[in-house]
């Protein structure tokens, strides 16, 4: 797709310039859990697991090549992490969910954790 294409197909939005996420190990540990669940008592942060089983961590933030009418400052030069990113699969364009399972704060993760047997083995050291 053009840069041109692209850069119009994104007009009006600026959702994957407001996060930075990063992919994570699932927890094997109950120590591992509770370090996820510690990361989750702080705000704008999540956590959720894509349709294949990978688990992620999201930071709300927002980039400083954002300018103020929602464009990026140095988009013919943006990092090579906005240019991999593909429309069919974002938040506006994208069919469905983009998460099997999201995590917002503490409780819900522990809930996902009690629900899971293998995870709440884990949790209670069994
Ligand atoms: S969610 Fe889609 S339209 Fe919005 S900034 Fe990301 S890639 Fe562009
Ligand atoms: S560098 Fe540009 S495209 Fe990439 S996140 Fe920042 S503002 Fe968005």
């Amino acid at each position: 797709m053009s840069s041109e294409k692209n850069k119009n197909l994104c007009e009006g939005c600026t959702i994957c310039c407001e996060h930075i996420t990063v992919e994570i190990d699932k927890p094997k540990t109950r120590e591992e859990i509770l370090k996820l669940v510690d990361y989750l008592r702080y705000k704008d942060i999540l956590i959720f697991i894509e349709d294949g089983g990978e688990w992620n961590i999201e930071f709300k933030t927002i980039c400083r090549q954002l300018n103020e009418k929602g464009l990026c400052k140095i988009y013919k030069n943006r990092p090579k992490i906005c240019r991999d990113y593909h429309h069919d699969k974002c938040e506006r364009y994208g069919e469905g969910e983009f998460y099997k399972h999201i995590f917002r704060n503490e409780k819900e993760l522990l809930d996902f954790i009690k629900k899971n047997k293998k995870l709440n083995k884990i949790f209670l050291g069994q």
